[in-house]
Order: structure tokens, then sequence, then C-alpha cells
């Protein structure tokens, strides 16, 4: 039995004909960009995430790019990010012209760590951008409270972690602006590029519909120099339908991960998923670590079971990054993440079979 990293098929075959039915009205509906489908998608994610705005955009990157610009963040501006994020999140800042200061993870839950925030706030700090990286929610109390006694702007990079939550409250709903992605292997995943960003602030969110449209408003009248990052309406269609099995899917990553942390527990120097007090965690992906990364995973491979790195190089060790001063600075919380977490296979109504057989896979690398 060949155990893939991700599977969409217990997904996606028992909502084919609802999804083809859904693709087929925008078809017929001869409206294919920023229509009913996209209004529809918009209030219902609203809804779902606990937020009063929703703004569909083309995909997670612009959602984070959009928001900084809405929130005025722009050169010699430094926002807070964490050392060991994917890379959009850095890249949204580099493209407002503002710098990305890098700040440690904990070793344990490899979300920001709050206790370190504030050591890296200088007068030009205007933002902290938490990533709830691999589906867990940070520490956003902690968070939220030194952005207030230092007033700075909040926007989660909630890509991965649709559906978490810290404290009661959800992921996408504590920042001034937050951007998630719909990129198909998300928790909820359109099929193709999609995004949004949510946000309690009406302004802003009015701000950003024109931002994405043109900067414009009114057709042909354009008020700032804007993007095209919309939300199409195929895309807004496919998530309405997925939207209310997210809950379900989110309970069965939850499954699987409840397996793997039972049958793992104590298996060689293996270092298994940690959840903050407070916090929740829906398995986007669900990392393991341990010094024997590279040689695991090839025994893995070789069993057939697919695994990935999230993520190899840190962005500050990046080419892209090669000139800028963080390039030279030390992070080594996510220089050994890197070189030790390995993503086990893991997607909702992965079976019990599959999960026994990555276990026993690991099992017999470590005897
Ligand atoms: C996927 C992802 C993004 C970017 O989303 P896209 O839709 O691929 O642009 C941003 N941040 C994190 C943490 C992600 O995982």
């Amino acid at each position: 039995m060949q155990v893939p990293f991700l599977s969409f098929s217990p997904q996606h075959h028992p909502i084919r004909e609802e999804v083809l039915a859904a693709m087929a009205r925008v078809y017929d509906s001869q409206w294919y960009v920023l229509g009913q489908s996209v209004t529809d998608f918009e209030a219902a994610y609203a809804t779902y995430n606990q937020v009063t705005q929703c703004v569909g955009v083309a995909n997670g990157l612009d959602a984070l790019h959009l928001s900084l610009i809405a929130l005025n963040i722009g050169p010699g501006d430094e926002v807070i990010v964490p050392s060991n994020t994917y890379i959009a999140t850095w890249l949204a800042v580099s493209f407002v012209g503002a710098t990305p200061v890098p700040v440690e993870p904990s070793a344990t839950t490899y979300n920001l760590d709050p206790d370190l925030i504030e050591a890296a706030i200088t007068p030009r700090t205007k933002a902290i951008m938490p990533v709830h990286l691999y589906g867990q929610a940070c520490e956003m109390t902690a968070i939220m409270g030194i952005a207030r006694r230092h007033n700075l702007a909040v926007l989660e990079d909630n890509a991965q972690a649709q559906g978490a939550a810290c404290d009661g409250g959800l992921t996408g709903s504590f920042g001034q602006a937050n951007g998630t992605s719909f990129y198909p292997g998300k928790n909820l995943g359109a099929l193709g590029d999609a995004g949004a960003i949510t946000t309690n602030d009406a302004e802003v969110a009015k701000r950003l519909r024109t931002l994405r449209n043109y900067g414009s408003q009114k057709k042909y009248y354009n008020e700032v120099i804007g993007y095209n990052s919309r939300l199409d309406e195929m895309q807004a269609a496919v998530l309405s339908v997925k939207l209310p099995y997210l809950a379900d899917w989110t309970r069965q990553r939850q499954m699987v991960a409840a397996l793997y942390d039972e049958q793992l527990a104590g298996i060689g120097d293996l270092q298994l998923p940690s959840v903050a007090a407070g916090c929740t965690h829906v398995y986007h992906l669900y990392v393991v670590r341990t010094a024997q990364r590279d040689s695991l995973q090839q025994h893995l491979t070789d069993q057939s079971i697919g695994t990935l790195i999230h993520y190899p190089v840190p962005p500050h060790r990046q080419q892209a990054y090669a000139d800028q001063p963080m390039a030279s600075q030390q992070f080594p919380i996510a220089e050994e993440l890197a070189a030790t977490s390995l993503s086990l296979p893991m997607w909702p109504g992965m079976g019990q079979e599959e999960v026994q057989k990555v276990v026993a896979a690991i099992r017999s690398y470590f005897k």
C-alpha cells in the first residue's frame, strides 16, 4: 500500500456532484468576476470566522500584501515576523517596502514566542505578523497585549489554521486585517488559487475592496493605484460548497493527529507536535522532528510513504534575502527546525490502516 503525502479523495469524492453543480451555475450565469458567488462566499466566510468583514482576493500572498497596504505600512517601517515561516509572510512585508524583522519561535510549538517579541520592537516597528504555523493558533492573548502596549497593528497569517482558536477566539479574528489562503492543499482549499482577508474594520475592508479591483469602487474611476487581485466566481462557488464541511474535516484531521500522537510517543528521539495551553491545532500539517530527519525521510520514501519538509530553508537563508541584514544574523531555532522537521502524511479521511503503515515504518526505522 502506498501512502501519499496528501489525498483529496475522501474530501472531494462525496461532494463531487455538489461542486460540479455549483460550477455549472457559474458557467451558466455568464458573470465570472466579482458577482454573487463572491459576495455569498465572503458573507459565509465572515460568519464562519466570527468577523464582520471578509474580502476575497486572488491568493494568500495578495491577502497579506494588500492588508499591509490597507494598514498604511510602507517604506521605513518594520514588521515583526517569525524566523521560521513560509516565505510568503516575509515577501508581503518586502513588497510594501517595509523590513521584516524576524523573531524566533518557541522550540516546542513552532509559533512566535511572545516572550521574545518586545526585544525586537524599535521606534520603526508598525506591526506584528503572527503565523499560525502548521495549523496551531499562536498565543494571541499575549501577542495582542504586546501590540496594545506598543500601539502596533496585528496582521495574522491564517493561511494554515482556518478554524483554530486561542482562548476562545478564532484565528483570523484578532488582528486589524488577517490574510488566509485557499490554495488547494490548505484546510479549506479551492480548485486553484484563492485567498481572503478577514477583519472587523469596515473602513479597512472598504480600502481592500478598492485595492483588489484596480483601486476602483466605481468602474473606470480609479482613486488609488490598485491591483488586480480578485477572487473569481468559480473558486468562490466551490469554496461555498466546501465551507460547511470544514468543521468535520478539521475533526478528522484531529483524529488522525491523535492516532499519531498515541502511537508515535516515545520512539527514538522523535519530537511530536505540542499544543500550547489555551490554543487549538487544526493540523494543516503533522510535523515531527528528529536529528535523523533526512535518513528517516529516505526510509519512508523507500516504503512508498510520502513526506515533505516545511520548510527546508528558513527565509533569512534564502537567496532572495541574501543582500539583506538578516541574512547574516543568527536564528538558531529556525535553523534547527529547518534541519530536523518532517511532515507526515495528513489529510481529512486518512484511514487507520494508512496511519498504521506510517507508524510501523517509523518504528522499524528506529529499531
Ligand atoms: C500558503 C501560505 C501562504 C500563501 O498563500 P498562497 O495562496 O499560496 O499565496 C502564506 N502564508 C503561509 C503560512 C502559507 O502557508
